[in-house]
């Protein structure tokens, strides 16, 4: 397993739409492990392929470190699709580990069905709701190219203009590894 640099804002993978899985291969089950260290190194909850730069339809989702999540199993979704999105939304603040120390009020429904692959080729549907929803919803969208600056006003995009930035010309101070400009 290796740790991998993560991709930042301004790097180009994460803003395209990333590839659909084809088959479930040692390569991606290798990816998908790598995923894992490098999120779980970076202290994360959620980490998209594209954040570690393959273009792979591809995020695992590991809650297990916040409170109340502690039995939660972690998730690999393959080529996911959201079924459903609830009425409701809620308004919640997120980070981003493609964002270092930025953190923002994002809308979002509050409840989502999710359509997607499991690592061995089973398709699965799932109802989510809550923090799982959260970051379900936030993954997904980096697997469409979108990004929190994407998902809040302008009035608060502007404001986040100098940091994002600072972001991408690297003026961060974080303890895990990005890549380079
Ligand atoms: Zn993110």
């Amino acid at each position: 397993m290796s740790i991998i640099p993560i991709t930042v804002y301004g790097d180009s993978i994460l803003r395209k739409k990333t590839e659909k899985v084809k088959y479930v291969d040692d390569e991606l089950i290798q990816n998908i492990r790598d995923m894992f260290q490098t999120m779980r190194n970076a202290n994360g909850i959620g980490l998209a392929a594209n954040q570690v730069g393959l273009d792979k339809s591809v995020f695992v989702i590991d809650l297990q470190e916040v409170e109340g999540y502690e039995k939660f199993k972690p998730v690999v979704m393959i080529n996911p699709i959201i079924v459903l999105e609830s009425d409701e939304i809620v308004t919640i603040e997120e980070g981003c580990l493609s964002l270092p120390n930025l953190r923002a009020d994002v809308d979002r429904p509050a409840s989502v069905k999710v359509k997607y692959l499991s690592t061995d080729e089973q398709e699965e549907i799932i109802e989510a709701d809550e923090l799982f929803a959260r970051v379900i919803l936030h993954e997904y969208d980096h697997l469409i190219g979108k990004m929190i600056p994407d998902r809040v006003n302008e009035n608060i995009k502007k404001k986040l203009q100098k940091q994002l930035h600072d972001i991408s010309d690297r003026k961060v101070e974080i303890d895990y590894p990005i890549t380079e400009k």
